[in-house]
């Protein structure tokens, strides 16, 4: 399976920076068969990076956040369409900061999930628990209940769909769930996937939360590992340069 580097660049990397940003990073990366590297930019940023980018193969541009409804009174949002005509293919959709700073709910989380999918857009759904649910030992049952906003979409449609395993605690944090550790949820989510209809072919799980150029490799080495997606480590070209070449071997 072609594993995923994505990069969230958060509220980041406006239009200039997000240039030149990528005018470093694309000097040095000449793709490679076996993997993906796609760039969550900020909605400003979308179709530079996506004009930048174009005609490079294994790159994809997404967006951070989409609104469900296709126009209308709702100041500060960006509809399906409007990212879409700026180059977008794919969206986070419950990222944890959209859950537990803007207060998103899963019932959002799953209009967001099905506007994307009816508007062609790769929907990449980010689950995890937070540290008290952790120490509690509920991280299967709120990843498990996260999931849950898939219920109900067609094979064609779920088959579209990525998933990010994101231990809340984790992001931006220094801290890493250990590569054993993140395997065993991802085992469970991938479960849970096909259970839902996913074919297993399709069901692809990325890890995030503090990955580094010196943890990566110990991350996508786990076979239930399909990729990552990186905050902090993204901003920098030199070093988001050291996770995309990272060996699959
Ligand atoms: C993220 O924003 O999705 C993330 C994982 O951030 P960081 O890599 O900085 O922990």
């Amino acid at each position: 399976m072609t594993r995923i580097f994505a990069g969230n660049w958060k509220m980041h990397l406006g239009p200039a920076a997000a240039a030149a940003f990528l005018d470093r990073f694309l000097q040095r990366y000449d793709g490679s068969a076996d993997r993906e590297v796609w760039f969550f930019a900020p909605a400003v940023s979308v179709m530079t990076v996506a004009e930048t980018v174009r005609g490079r193969a294994g790159i994809r541009v997404g967006i951070q956040n989409v609104h469900w409804e296709e126009q209308g009174a709702f100041t500060g949002e960006t509809s399906v369409r409007m990212a879409a005509e700026a180059g977008a293919t794919a969206a986070l959709v419950g990222h944890s900061e959209r859950r537990h700073v803007f207060g998103e709910t899963d019932a959002e989380t799953g209009l967001k999930v099905r506007a994307l999918l009816a508007g062609g857009l790769i929907p990449m759904l980010c689950v995890g628990e937070r540290l008290e649910e952790r120490e509690r030992e509920e991280t299967l049952d709120v990843v498990l209940r996260q999931l849950r906003v898939l219920d109900g979409l067609d094979a064609d449609e779920i088959a579209r769909v990525r998933v990010a395993y994101e231990p809340v605690w984790a992001i931006g944090t220094g801290r890493n769930a250990s590569p054993e550790d993140a395997a065993t949820v991802h085992a469970a989510i991938r479960a849970e996937l096909v259970r839902l209809g996913m074919p297993v072919e399709a069901a692809q799980v990325l890890y995030g939360g503090s990955v580094k150029p010196d943890n990566v490799g110990s991350l996508v080495a786990q076979a239930e590992i399909d990729g990552v997606l990186v905050g902090g480590a993204s901003l920098d070209p030199d070093s988001w340069q050291r996770i995309v070449a990272v060996s699959l071997d």
